[in-house]
């Protein structure tokens, strides 16, 4: 990209977030303005969270090589680190997805201390939080103590507050369409109260939103929209804070990725301030060998219903 150009980024999740910044970094650009519907962070982003898992154990290699770097500013980076907690990721998952990964380190010429362990060990290991676990008779879970969980929402502020410092402009407004010359080149936005931006390039880092954006945009234009190049999905996280004593249990415990089929969720166990999440679509059962059992029904997930109950409730649905 030329110096000296104007960029506009629609969306201030993680995706425009650290574009704003790379660019402000490294392109000498003459503006860079980061567009959000609201002032940051956005609470409908998906990067917005009490945490993220973050990890390298991907099977495309492609993808892999960029979180096998990305780990590296996780681990040491001043913006990064301060918000990374090294617990490790545990994956219980009956499909050749962790098998791949292993590939892919290999074809990488990655070190890794990923590996798998058995089932028997996992029950044993971190105090026995998984000692009752259902692991619908796997004998070996896939353990790499190298990956953990980010505080999401906390790295995201950073990132867009060091991008603000090296001169982006943020602005809290809604792009409702994108705006073309008469040769189709995209030249800008025009915002929900009325005012257009224009920039040399536009870079839309709208998330789940971005179909919306290029339909709204020329909704008689099938050529412009996404169709079949993005599909919504949707997952349900919800919280719940630990009393003193399982928050002390529970403070090494990895993230787990749970892909089975009865059982299929996620959980991150031992965030800051005792809260836990836990979240999947789905039938969503997670069971940490201590008789506390959580249940979230799919019915419920449809309705958006919140759940009641003691340790129980629904906080955030998201999009991906
Ligand atoms: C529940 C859940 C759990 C997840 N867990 C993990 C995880 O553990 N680890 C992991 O690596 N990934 C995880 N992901 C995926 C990850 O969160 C996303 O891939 C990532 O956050 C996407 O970032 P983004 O910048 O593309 O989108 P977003 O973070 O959604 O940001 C898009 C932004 O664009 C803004 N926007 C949209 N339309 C407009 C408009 N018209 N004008 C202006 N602004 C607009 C939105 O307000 C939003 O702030 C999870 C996702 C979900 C939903």
């Amino acid at each position: 990209m030329a110096s000296n150009s104007s960029f506009l980024i629609i969306g201030a999740g993680n995706f425009g977030a650290a574009t704003a910044l790379s660019l402000v970094q490294h392109a000498s650009p003459s503006k860079v303005t980061l567009l959000d519907s609201t002032p940051f962070p956005n609470p409908r982003a998906a990067s917005h969270d009490i945490n993220k898992i973050i990890r390298d154990d991907y099977p495309d290699p492609t993808y892999m090589k960029i979180m096998v770097e990305s780990m590296g500013r996780w681990r040491s980076s001043p913006l990064y680190s301060p918000f990374y907690h090294e617990t490790g990721v545990l994956r219980a998952d009956p499909s050749d997805f962790s098998a791949r990964t292993l590939q892919s380190y290999k074809a990488l010429g990655v070190n890794t201390d990923a590996d798998w362990i058995s089932v028997e060990e996992a029950r044993k290991r971190w105090e026995g939080v998984f000692a009752s676990a259902d692991f619908e008779g796997l004998e070996k879970v896939f353990w790499n103590p190298r990956g953990g969980w980010a505080e999401a929402e906390k790295a995201l502020v950073a990132v867009i507050k060091s991008a603000i410092d090296l001169g982006a402009e943020y602005q809290a407004n809604a792009a409702t369409k994108l705006l073309f010359d008469a040769d189709g080149k995209c030249i800008g936005a025009q915002l929900q109260d009325g005012r257009e931006i224009r920039a040399d390039s536009t870079i839309l880092a709208a998330g789940a939103a971005t179909s919306l954006l290029l339909y709204q945009t020329s909704p008689s234009n099938k050529s412009l929209h996404a169709g079949n190049r993005s599909v919504a999905t949707g997952a349900v996280s919800f919280f719940a804070r630990w009393d003193d004593e399982r928050r002390k249990k529970f403070k090494d415990v990895p993230v787990f990725k749970n892909c089975l089929s009865g059982t299929k969720g996620t959980s991150a166990t031992s965030c800051i301030d005792g809260f836990a999440k836990l979240w999947k679509r789905g039938k969503h059962v997670l069971d940490f060998g201590w008789n506390y059992q959580i249940q979230l029904r799919h019915e419920l997930y449809q309705s958006q219903t919140p759940v009641s109950g003691e340790h129980n409730n629904v906080c955030s649905t998201g999009r991906t």
